[in-house]
């Protein structure tokens, strides 16, 4: 659970004053997901100020809601999962990324199904969605999360350090043994710019030996050529969006991760994380 300090640390004045932010009208996208490879139906709808990002499962009995906070994260195993009693709703970085990424405070995303469509596997169908739907301000501050003293996490050679800072930045190191691949480094302050022109069009990336036992655990069933990268022993098997694709796929997923604390200032130093250190990293925070 979050300590309800966290509350004390939101920003309401000083700084840059920036409105809340919802879409100007509804918005609706249909797509097969990651992992479970079954057509889902999305819809984007407007929200009134302080709704945050609220999950709504249509195809429940009550259509349950989940608020997508740190506090409903379920599960971090190649994606993140959120819960609220029994409803789930799996892969939700990349649409929260877009939505964080493209300064959206408030939103209803109503879903037919338990997982977010995956898109071409980045942000990039999301991004097109939102600037489709258009913006609305909402005459009420955003609320920003801001950090009092450095916060950090270290697990199985994973790091991952938040330092106070008044916007965010992150700077990314991927480190593989893969020949191909290599190490890769990545650092972007998040302004809603950069998002759509460095980040949004990045894919994930799935390595060629895993391909099996990810299909035996039942993930990935939705994965083709198309939507991630995949590299094996000879090299990746499609071209490439950015040389450095990875290291920007791994910063969108910290982008969307963090997001679901709201819109945090912080310079987030991560080497080699994944869904379960972002996940960490946000509880310390
Ligand atoms: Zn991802």
């Amino acid at each position: 659970m979050i300590p309800r300090e966290y509350y004390h640390l939101v920003k309401e004045e000083g700084g840059i004053l920036t409105e809340q932010q919802t879409l100007r009208v509804p918005v609706a996208y249909t797509g097969k997901t990651l992992h479970s490879g079954i057509p889902v139906h999305m819809r984007l709808l407007p929200a009134p100020a302080h709704t945050g990002i609220m999950f709504r499962r249509i195809d429940l009995p009550g259509k349950p809601e989940i608020p997508a906070t740190a506090e409903h994260i379920v599960s971090t195993n190649r994606n993140t999962t959120l819960g609220n009693g029994v409803a789930r709703i799996m892969t939700v970085e990349h649409l929260i990324a877009a939505l964080r990424g493209m300064g959206i405070d408030n939103v209803i995303v109503e879903l037919n199904a338990g997982e977010i469509p995956l898109g071409d596997g980045s942000a990039q169908a999301f991004v097109d969605i939102l600037r489709e739907a258009g913006l609305s301000k909402q005459a009420v501050p955003r609320r920003y999360v801001r950090l009092q003293a450095p916060v950090w996490v270290s697990r199985n050679g994973s790091h991952m350090i938040a330092l106070p800072a008044d916007e965010l930045k992150i700077t990314y190191t991927f480190v593989t043994d893969h020949p191909v691949v290599g190490t890769q480094f990545g650092e972007y302050t998040i302004t809603e710019a950069v998002f759509e022109r460095e980040l949004a069009k990045a894919r994930t990336l799935v390595f060629g030996c895993d391909i099996e036992q990810l299909q035996q655990q039942g993930l990935g069933r939705g994965g083709d050529l198309d939507c991630v990268v995949i590299v094996d022993e000879e090299g990746y098997r499609n071209s490439l969006r950015y040389s450095d694709e990875i290291v920007r796929h791994k910063i969108l997923d910290v982008v969307g991760d963090m997001g679901l604390l709201g819109f945090l200032q912080a310079h987030i130093f991560a080497v080699r994380s994944g869904h379960g250190l972002n996940r960490e990293l946000m509880y310390r925070i």
